[in-house]
């Protein structure tokens, strides 16, 4: 389909799942909004989303361009370590 072609991120997720049925996304972690490359400069939040008919769960990051809230604290340092920033 021409509009899945025109997608073009780097988007990948682990081949495993983590404990929980989540699924975190392979290095490097990118935007699922505009498919950027994800830094500590440039990370604006992250969470776990379900999909329909799924029991996995999704990491689901977004930079600051394309939202306005920060992740802080615990959940934040856990990214970090999560994805080696
Ligand atoms: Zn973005």
């Amino acid at each position: 389909m021409r509009s899945m072609e025109r997608t073009d991120t780097r988007l990948h997720y682990r081949h495993y799942l983590a404990p929980g049925g989540v699924r975190y996304q392979a290095e490097p972690p990118v935007c699922n909004s505009c498919g950027h490359e994800i830094t500590r400069q440039n990370f604006g939040w992250a969470s776990l989303i379900s999909e329909v008919d799924s029991p996995e769960q999704v990491e689901w990051i977004a930079c600051r361009a394309c939202t306005t809230i920060r992740q802080i604290g615990p959940l934040l340092r856990h990214f970090w370590a999560l994805h080696h920033l």
